[in-house]
Formats: C-alpha cells, structure tokens, sequence
C-alpha cells in the first residue's frame, strides 16, 4: 500500500493546535474544556483535536443564532447583498479547494480525486446555486376570492386583496454526518442564509475539520456574527442539544435512520420542523439488453465510491438471471485491480473506511451474511495492517429475509440477486422496492419504454437510468419511506426552510 504523502505547511499548523468552535464571530474554546481526537483513517493516527461542546455552548450559539435573525443588518439586508456574501464564499472555497481537499482526504479518508470534485467543487457550485435564490423567494397575489363580498350591493371591483408571503424560517439547527462532511454542510447551509435564516451547524464528531476551515472562510467573506455558529461534539450531547432546543425553530439533518428517529422525537418539544436526508439500500437494476460494460463499471462505481460510505451506495444489485455470473465478475475485476490506499495519494481509488467502529459494524455484517448463508465471492475482510481498511466485497447466495440484503451496511459490500427471465416488471420493482428504504433506483436498459415503466413503480426520490451517478441542483434529492422527510436542492428545497404567511386586505 502506498505511504502517506507528506501534508503542507498550511495544513499542519492548521492541525497543530486544538480547534476552537464558531459562536457569534468568535472562535471559542468548549465550556467543558474537553476535546475529542481527530484521526487518520488511513494511519489510525491522532492529526488534530476539536472541542467537545455540550448543552452550554448549544444555549450560547442557539442565542447567538436568534439575535442575529432578529438583527436588521440580518433580516433587512437585501437579497441582492446576501447572493455577494455567499458568492463571495463560493470564491473563497474555490481558492482555498485544494487545502480544502487534503483536509478532508486526511480527515475522510476518501481519494483526494474525489474530494477535488465532489466536496469541494461541489460545495462550491451548490452554493452558487443558492446564491441565486436570495432573490427568487416570492410569494403570490390574488384579488379572485371565493370568499363573500360584505360591501352591498353597489361595491365595484374586487372586495379584496390578498398575497402570500415567503418568510426565512428562523434559526436552523444542522446536523451532519461524516461521509461527505463539507458539501453536507453547505448543503444546510446554502438553502438557509439563502431564505434568510440564521444557523447553528454541528459537524459529525469524527470529522470536523472541514467545517471548521469553512467557518473561517465565512468571517473572511463577511457574513455578520451569529449568523453561521459552529459547535463542535458528539451526537448524543450537541446534537441532542440542537434537537430539542426550544429556540431552534427547524432541524436540518443528515445521517443514519436511527438518529433520525431520536431527533423527530426530540424535536417534539417546540414541535420544531424537521427535515431529514436518511439511509438507502438502492438497488442496481441490470436487464439482458443492457450496456454491459457501462452497466458493469456504473455498478461497481455505486458500492465502491468514498468506500460504500455513500447514503445512495448502489448496494443491492438485481440483475437478468442470464447476465448474473457475467455481471457478478465483471463487477468483482472491477473492485479487485481498485487502488487501495491513504486518501491523499492520488493514486488512490479506494480509501478506508472512515473509524475502526464502522469497519467493526462492517464486519459484523459480512459474518451476519455468511451465518445466514451468503457466499464471499470477494472479499470479507480488513486490508492492510493499519487503518481502517477493507476490502470491497461482494455476496451472492443472498435471500430476502437476510440482514445483509435488508439493512444499509454503509461499506464496501454488494449484495447480489438473479432475477428470473420469466419476471415481469412488476416482479421486478416489487424486489426493487422490498426495502424499508427508498432514496435511489438505478435501471440499465436499452428499452426506454421498460425503462420509464420501471422507473414509475419504483419507490424511491431519485431514479437513474444508464447513469450510476447523475445530480444536479435543480432536481430535488431525498428519500421515500425511511429514507427521509423532504427534499433537498431544487425550489423544494428553499420550501423547507421558509414559512407561508397569508394576507387579506378588505378594501
Ligand atoms: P449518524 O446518524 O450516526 O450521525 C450523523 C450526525 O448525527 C452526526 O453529526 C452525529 O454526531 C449526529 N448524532 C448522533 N446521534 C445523535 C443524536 N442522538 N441526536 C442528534 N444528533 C446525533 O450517522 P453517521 O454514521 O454519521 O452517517 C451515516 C449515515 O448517514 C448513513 O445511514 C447514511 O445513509 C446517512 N447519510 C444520508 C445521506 C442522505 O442524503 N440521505 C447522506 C449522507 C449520509
């Protein structure tokens, strides 16, 4: 395995000291006085530390986060104001990409290629597309009402006028995981400051680092104190913390099903709004006419990118029982000559996983599959002798009932099914949409007419067809069933973070 390349001058005095958390424009130690180690996945090593905040610098932040909504310089800058401020960040990201990428290839653990592209350009384009919101929230108006006309008989004209407006929702708590820290964080945060809304955004305590980078940025790009505030720490106490804060007036989360459930019950205190990006176990659909080797490199693409950690990982491949073995292998040589190594070497294809407990949870599955009966046919186990590496793995031999066909793994691990040549669709998007999930379909064939049939019974947010990944901004993203509550990107998305208010005027 590769070594790991030597980290800049920039980054390591970043690293060298303890990281302190953002609360109304200044850089705060916790009130605890804790930290928590931030590792090298690749290394398992100590790089650097970050508070761990708790309930106190919640209520601090939380407090920071309300006067700064309420502040006119806030609520009353124009539209036209707040697009600079998050260009401005959007530049400030782009000149500062490649720190930006080493950070969280060290930190992460994923290829630096990736985080180049996905998380830091992608940060960036996504916050110019919220940019561009600031000055496209609007409500509507109407003199048409059904509603009586108390004039008399001699009134002229309509009785009344009445128009809806588009109000910032408040103060945002956000929540985010550690898959793919930096664009989840810009994807909570973009749509808020766009609608006008103040933030108190929480990183997953394994990887800060990001984040806290970008909350310099953001002073540098001028945004006023309190409006984005950072609390560092772990889930069951900050998170917690922002879940049931009263003065928090929506949660924005991205994670797994199981703390999505604690925060909606959290939440109930204020009956805050939540909105929340789950889990998947999206199934990779493969027909007999397909494109087989686009079909073979899109699946192996859907459960090795940033190692399976990925809430669309296409984990479940459903494919032509004629094709299986062929498709099986194709996907198997794909993942066997895949560069394992430390992110930030730009060989790398496939990085570690991201903590020594996610590669435990990662294991504990493959050998809960093979108790059951599933067959290794690749794979099964930890690579290399430091880190948390694991080699992409593939099984067959599944059945339904199983945990690993069943349950989001979060690894590099496929599990495979032949489908009978005799299924029809409908017997196909039944095995499709067995899953307590629903958040992404891919389907490959040559017939578009099966293809959008398919594509109409499949319960799930997003589904791509001879595509393995395909997004953009302005289609909305989330999940069916348990894999979340509304959307994000896309005009849905500014709807979840603004409130509705109606006006009528009699005249
Ligand atoms: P997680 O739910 O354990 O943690 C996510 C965040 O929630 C972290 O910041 C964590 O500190 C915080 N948290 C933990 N316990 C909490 C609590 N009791 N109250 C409030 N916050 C709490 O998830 P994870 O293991 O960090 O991330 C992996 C999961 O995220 C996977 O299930 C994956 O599918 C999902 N995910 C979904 C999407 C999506 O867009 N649908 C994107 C990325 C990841």
């Amino acid at each position: 395995m590769a070594q790991e390349p030597a980290v800049s001058e920039k980054i390591s005095r970043f690293l060298a000291t303890p990281r302190p958390m953002l609360i109304n424009g200044d850089w705060v130690a916790s009130a605890s006085g804790e930290t928590i180690p931030a590792l090298n996945p690749a290394t398992g090593e100590q790089i650097a530390c970050s508070c761990a905040g708790d309930g106190t610098d919640v209520d601090k932040a939380v407090a920071a986060a309300r006067a700064a909504f309420e502040a006119q310089h806030w609520r009353r800058m124009m539209p036209t104001e707040r697009t600079r401020l998050l260009w401005k960040l959007a530049e400030l990201i782009d000149e500062n990409a490649e720190e930006l990428a080493q950070l969280e290839a060290l930190n992460q653990g994923k290829p630096i290629v990736l985080a180049r592209q996905l998380d830091v350009a992608g940060a960036a384009e996504s916050l110019r597309y919220y940019a561009g919101w600031c000055t496209k929230i609007e409500g509507l108006t109407t003199a048409d009402l059904s509603f009586p006309d108390m004039r008399g008989e001699n009134a002229r004209g309509p009785a009344y006028h009445a128009y809806s407006l588009k109000e910032p929702i408040g103060v945002v708590g956000a929540i985010v995981p550690w898959n793919v820290p930096l664009l989840m964080a810009i994807a909570k945060m973009g749509p808020a400051l766009a609608a006008g809304c103040t933030l108190v955004l929480k990183p997953a305590e394994e990887t800060p680092l990001t984040t806290l980078r970008l909350g310099e940025l953001i002073q540098a790009a001028g945004f006023p104190p309190g409006v984005v505030n950072i609390v560092t720490g772990y889930g069951h106490v900050v998170g917690a913390a922002i879940a049931a804060h009263p003065d928090i007036d929506k949660v924005a989360f991205t994670g797994s099903t199981e703390t999505g459930r604690k925060i909606v019950r959290a939440a109930t205190g204020n009956l805050k709004k939540v909105s929340m990006e789950l889990g998947g176990k999206s199934p990779v659909i493969i027909f007999d006419d397909a494109d087989l080797e686009q079909a073979i490199a899109g699946a192996a693409e859907m459960i090795l990118l940033n190692c399976g950690q990925m809430c669309f990982a296409g984990s479940r491949l459903l494919v032509h029982e004629k094709l299986h073995d062929d498709v099986v292998q194709g996907v198997a040589a794909i993942a066997r000559k895949t560069q394992i190594g430390p992110g930030t070497d730009p060989a790398t294809e496939l990085g570690p996983l991201v903590s020594a407990r996610q590669r435990e949870r990662v294991c504990e599955y493959i050998q809960a599959g093979r108790d059951e009966g599933a067959k290794v046919l690749l794979g099964g186990k930890p690579h290399g002798d430091k880190g948390y590496f694991m080699e992409p793995t593939i099984l067959t031999g599944t059945a339904p009932h199983m945990r690993v066909v069943r349950e989001e793994i979060f690894g590099p691990v496929l599990v495979t099914t032949p489908f009978r040549d005799s299924a029809d669709l409908m017997e196909v998007a039944r095995v499709a949409n067995d899953t307590d999930y629903g958040l992404v379909a891919t389907i490959w064939t040559r017939d578009l007419s099966r293809a959008h049939s398919l594509a109409a019974q499949i319960k799930a947010g997003m589904v791509w067809i001879n595509t393995p990944l395909a997004f953009d901004e302005t289609l909305p993203f989330g999940g069916f069933k348990q894999s979340g509550w509304g959307r994000e990107s896309s005009r849905q998305c500014m709807d979840e973070y603004t409130e509705s208010k109606s006006v009528i005027v009699a005249l």
